[in-house]
């Protein structure tokens, strides 16, 4: 399918790595002229041909930052990608235990760089008919139990999709949200992230947990979605083929949410 973003501008933050790296790879492939915005800059994003920026997004002027960098590197937005976020400061902590600088440091990370970015972004995108796709989590349609306050979080963002879709679309900006269920990356992959932690409090290593995690958390396909997968909606959501899908939700979960 042609996605025609040849001559289109996109920023797409937490690009270092997993779903945001492939993403900036999935919208360069479709001729978009990118800006990889991330905390750490890695050789696979400089490799990726997209312009890359060192910000920190949990800061309050982080989204400036970005936004003035987009503006002189790019021109003005066509494609705002807000995939930064993650649950790593307090993987498992039960509700009592999680203090409000960790419910702070979640919302920063998870939900106020992306209303910060958004809002920074909006003259150039109402200027040019914009879109933007926010990145959340199936668990912010189901917070539970474990990584309460990055549910919650992420359940903040899914519902900011719906607000600014209502009150934007009409001028011409698209606002829609990507909700996966467990994606193939570091988050899961590496010992001392919420993988590793899991894994821990069950008792078993992380080599003996992953293989079961699919099946654990319902995945009818019986792995766990790539990051590729992901990125090919943002692609598409991104385009004008999807030019009718205003507040979605899109669900990648491998069938693991059931409601
Ligand atoms: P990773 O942890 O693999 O990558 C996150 C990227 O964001 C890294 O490049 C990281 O840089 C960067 N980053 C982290 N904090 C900041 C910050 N404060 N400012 C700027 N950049 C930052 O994440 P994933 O690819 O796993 O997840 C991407 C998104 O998808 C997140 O929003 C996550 O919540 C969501 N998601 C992930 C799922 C999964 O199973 N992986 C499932 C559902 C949703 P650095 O190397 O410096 O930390």
């Amino acid at each position: 399918m042609d996605l025609n973003l040849t001559n289109k501008t996109a920023v797409v933050t937490g690009a270092g790595r997993g779903i945001g790296l492939a993403i900036v790879r999935a919208l360069v492939a479709e001729g978009a002229r990118v800006l990889g915005a991330t905390r750490t800059i890695t050789d696979e994003l400089r490799a990726t041909g997209a312009t890359v920026l060192a910000v920190d997004l949990e800061t309050e002027t982080g989204a400036a930052q970005l936004v003035n960098a987009a503006t002189e590197v790019l021109g003005g937005l066509d494609i705002l990608v807000n995939n930064v976020g993650g649950a790593n400061h307090n993987a498992l902590a039960g509700f009592l235990d999680i203090e409000d600088e960790t419910w702070q440091r979640s919302f920063d990370l998870n939900f106020y760089s992306a209303v910060r970015t958004i809002r920074a972004a909006l003259p150039s995108l109402l200027e040019r008919s914009g879109t933007v796709i926010n990145v959340s989590s199936i668990v912010g349609r189901a917070p539970g139990a474990a990584v309460t306050d990055y549910g919650v979080s992420k359940a903040a963002l899914t519902a900011l999709g719906k607000a600014l879709a209502e009150q934007f679309g009409p001028q011409g900006v698209r606002v829609n949200t990507i909700s996966p269920g467990p994606v193939r990356t570091a988050f899961w992959e590496s010992p001392t992230g919420p993988g590793g932690k899991i894994a821990a409090a069950n008792g078993v290593s992380l080599a003996e947990f992953l293989p079961n995690l699919p099946t654990a958390v319902g995945m009818t396909t019986g792995r766990l979605v790539e990051a590729d997968e992901v990125a090919a909606a943002v692609a598409f959501l991104a385009s004008d083929r999807a030019r009718s899908m205003v507040g979605a939700d899109l669900i990648i979960d491998g069938g693991a949410l059931k409601t």
